[in-house]
């Protein structure tokens, strides 16, 4: 039996689209899409016999089942020919065992899931691998698709350039002038993307960028793009398949556009639908508390939702006002006893130095989710017998001012308590030792 997938709209008009069709939101209804998959063919297999295909196959070089998502193909994507996949083997990263710093906060059993360990530095590369993938296949099936376009907080933008530039394909990219760092700017321009820089936010990009590929046939790269959904899908599928298919008790995400939290549920959900794991994690979803639309629904118990205006973060991948995947995030966190918290600028940024200390680099968002750990530890909500896995969005040497600033002490409104300098000290030999002996009970653990 073949296995088959189609978009099909979440809201009750459940209209059904084939997933080579260029359509982001549904025709009938304007609701947002999802990719459905036929489950039938795919229980033909037992949950231990996909166990055993995914663990065959991981980081293999047999074209393209080394790539995580693309070893997963069969639950992701399987409308694609392998020939036409643009993988750069996204996927496959190191699950870091926090173990000094899970001691110092209480719960040793505490794990990061490095998914900025990846081609473009974040977890982005695992949709977009299969969007661009999609686009290549409908390109050799004669659409005419003369660019791919999204609007970004910087990491989107980046994987995009990345993933087009690799398989020939114009790519072009909305940004927020002056709202990225330098170190995401840079990455659409080396890699050949027409990059706009736009007077406005985030929110701002997204609105022209969808009215943009809407009138002049440009393919939309956004997570309301549900394609990037099913690659990122996979990130908790891989989590319990790191851990020899347990699952762990909490799973902790920043959220943004909430795409990426709407995603760890759906990979979750299928695989307990297809017979691999058998009980669900709970989900925090962490927001900066500079642009918290979801954390306000969340206190009044997901009764109303209102878009607000994003106010600058250090997180600045999150500082979205008008989440598109709000009612997919609402239902999965509703689905999985979910928890939505929050961290200010003073919190994240101490957050993210602090662990830095116990030898891992953290962007500010991984800095917001950890930030939001702590507080459900100290609120007991989280206990000490747990088992934890933080969800690290980003490679922290994407945003090196933040972490340039915060040593330096020049972060506005942030006292740095984890703060460290370089001592300058004369290349003489006494005074070199002089330096060290004065310091060194400041770095002793
Ligand atoms: C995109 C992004 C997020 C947020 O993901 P959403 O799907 O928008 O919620 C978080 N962290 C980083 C580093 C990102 O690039
Ligand atoms: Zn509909």
């Amino acid at each position: 039996m073949a296995y088959k997938a189609w978009f099909q709209c979440i809201a009750d008009c459940g209209e059904k689209y084939p997933l080579n069709s260029i359509i982001y939101e549904c025709k009938k209804c304007g609701g947002l899409l999802e990719v459905k998959h036929d489950l039938a063919p795919l229980r033909n297999k037992s949950g231990s016999t996909w166990k055993k295909i995914f663990h065959d196959r991981y980081l293999t070089n047999t074209w393209p089942y080394g790539s995580g998502i693309w070893g997963k193909k069969e639950w992701v994507c399987p409308n694609v020919d392998d020939d036409n996949i643009v993988s750069m083997l996204e996927g496959g990263t190191n699950l870091f065992w926090a173990e000094r710093l899970g001691h110092e906060i209480g719960v040793p059993d505490l794990w990061i899931k490095l998914c900025g360990n990846s081609h473009s530095g974040s977890f982005k590369d695992l949709g977009m691998t299969v969007l661009v993938s999609m686009v290549k296949q409908m390109k050799a099936d004669g659409k005419k698709i003369p660019a791919v376009a999204c609007a970004s907080t910087g990491d989107t933008s980046a994987s995009l350039a990345a993933y087009c530039a690799s398989a020939g394909i114009p790519a072009i990219v909305f940004l927020p002038y002056k709202k990225i760092s330098p170190a995401q700017l840079i990455q659409p321009i080396s890699n050949n993307a027409l990059t706009l820089a736009l007077d406005t936010d985030f929110d701002g990009c997204m609105k022209l960028v969808r009215e943009f590929c809407r009138r002049e046939n440009i393919y939309l790269a956004n997570s309301m793009n549900s394609l990037r959904i099913e690659g990122q899908k996979t990130v908790g599928i891989e989590i319990v398949q790191q851990f020899d298919w347990e699952v762990p008790d909490w799973i902790i995400i920043p959220g943004g556009n909430l795409g990426n939290v709407s995603a760890l549920a759906k990979g979750i959900t299928m695989a307990k639908d297809l017979g691999v794991i058998k009980k669900f994690p709970r989900i925090v979803c962490a927001q900066s508390a500079r642009a918290n639309p979801l954390y306000q629904s969340y206190l009044k118990g997901f009764q109303e939702f209102h878009p607000l205006k994003a106010k600058k973060t250090l997180a600045s991948a999150i500082q979205i006002g008008n989440p598109v995947s709000i009612k997919k995030a609402i239902t999965a966190l509703k689905q999985f006893d979910g928890i939505v918290e929050q961290a200010t600028e003073q919190e994240l940024a101490d957050a993210a130095a602090r662990a830095d200390r116990t030898g891992l680099f953290n962007c500010p968002h991984t800095g917001v989710a950890l930030a939001a750990l702590f507080k459900l530890i100290k609120r007991k909500v989280i206990r000490s017998d747990e088992r934890v896995v933080v969800i690290s969005t980003a490679n922290g040497l994407k945003f090196p001012e933040f972490k340039i600033r915060y040593h330096q002490n020049k972060l506005k409104g942030v006292v740095p308590h984890f703060r460290n300098q370089p001592v300058v000290v004369p290349a003489e030999y006494e005074k070199v030792k002089g330096a060290v002996f004065r310091n060194l009970e400041k770095f002793k653990y």
